[in-house]
């Protein structure tokens, strides 16, 4: 029998000629009156998980998007529904607020961080995963994601914004810890001090005998001091991507079995695609024009489908940000980064989380 197709609904980013009615927007809007939001949310709460950037960034989900789909959302007369991310420190920065977004943020783990609860994963190299109560005790999930390259696992989208965003501090440096742990080579050292300045955790310090130290505590393993090291003197041994990836996917399943099936939609935004994740803090040029937004009930078609449209062949010149450059690699985030994309959708598929095989539906 062939395998059955997950529907996936496109809205192109490229309206036919001006008109306002054939614009994203107003496309996203048509986009959700076909899926089954309305009915599922009545009566139910309601979370929005979306990456909500950080610093000098202004790539993230324009806020409009975010006032349409709680406005659609609140047409089904939901209990409650609010905006969530590991943290909203900050977020009306890039115009996420309540009067904007017309709905309230919450941080995913709780105000100090720790309101989670502990889940069994079943995986021997990480057992646990905490991931966040207010997310947890929600009925109705809307996985509202960026779609952009990402450092450590060449794709940031659906399967990162819930593996990433859901959980504390302590469940995201398990996940990097599954690369390989930090070392810092003496040698190559030349003392200028970005390391210390990158690391928000104020986990980083040289010691009296000029040694580079982490304090383990406070180090959530974002590996920045790693990035911005101009010489390579902080590195990680035999990094393993592809196992971070499967912690990833592992992660995002335990956040997706905290629901009731049916009740999880997947958004993905595929505008203003950067070649880092949103963590950064920072802008750069879009590596493609923009494409639109892609939505399913299934997670892992979204996320085939995101990376089926995100074409090296569409790269704008001169976007690529130095030292960056293209290698080798079948996908445009590979060449990038170096790393296979599709690497947390297969695992994601494997754990049944979704099919990679998927019909797009195009929205006018
Ligand atoms: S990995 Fe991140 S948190 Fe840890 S020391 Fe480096 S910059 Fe700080
Ligand atoms: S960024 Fe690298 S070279 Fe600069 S102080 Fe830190 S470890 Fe040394």
């Amino acid at each position: 029998m062939p395998k059955k197709k997950a529907i996936v609904l496109f809205a192109s980013a490229i309206p036919k000629k001006v008109d306002r009615d054939l614009t994203l927007p107003a496309k996203f809007q048509r986009l959700l009156d076909r899926m089954p939001i309305i009915e599922r949310v009545n009566g139910r709460k309601v979370a929005i998980k979306m990456h909500l950037g950080g610093g000098l960034g202004y790539s993230t989900i324009h806020p409009l998007f975010v006032k349409l789909l709680v406005d659609h959302v609140k047409k089904g007369k939901p209990r409650s529904v609010f905006v969530t991310d590991g943290s909203v420190k900050n977020a009306s920065d890039r115009g996420y607020a309540k009067e904007t977004v017309g709905a309230r943020l919450l941080p995913a783990v709780g105000t100090n961080g720790k309101d989670v609860i502990t889940k069994r994963t079943g995986w021997t190299p990480m057992k646990t995963v905490e991931i966040g109560k207010p997310i947890a005790d929600a009925d109705v999930l809307l996985n509202f994601s960026h779609a952009k390259g990402h450092g450590a696992c060449g794709y940031g989208g659906a399967c990162k914004n819930l593996a990433m965003g859901c959980v504390p501090d302590s469940t995201r440096a398990k996940m990097h810890g599954l690369e390989g742990s930090l070392e810092w080579v003496r040698d190559k050292c030349i003392r200028c001090d970005k390391c210390i300045k990158e690391c928000t955790s104020n986990a980083n310090s040289f010691n009296k005998k000029g040694e580079y130290n982490i304090f383990w505590h406070h180090c959530r393993l974002c590996l920045h001091c790693m990035m911005v090291c101009p010489t390579g003197a902080i590195r990680i041994e035999n990094r393993k991507f592809d196992l971070f990836q499967e912690g990833l996917a592992r992660t995002a399943k335990v956040v997706l079995d905290t629901f009731k099936p049916g009740h999880v939609f997947n958004i993905n935004v595929l505008s203003d695609i950067t070649i880092w994740c949103d963590c950064w803090g920072l802008t750069t040029p879009s590596l493609v024009p923009d494409i639109g937004i892609m939505a399913s009930e299934d997670i892992v078609a979204v996320d085939q489908a995101t990376l089926k449209a995100i074409k090296t062949t569409d790269l704008i010149p001169g976007s690529i940000t130095p030292p960056y450059k293209l290698g080798k690699g079948r996908h445009l985030f590979e060449k990038l980064h170096g790393k296979d994309p599709f690497c947390q959708v297969r695992e994601l598929e494997k754990l049944g989380a979704g099919t990679a095989s998927f019909l797009i539906e195009k929205v006018r």
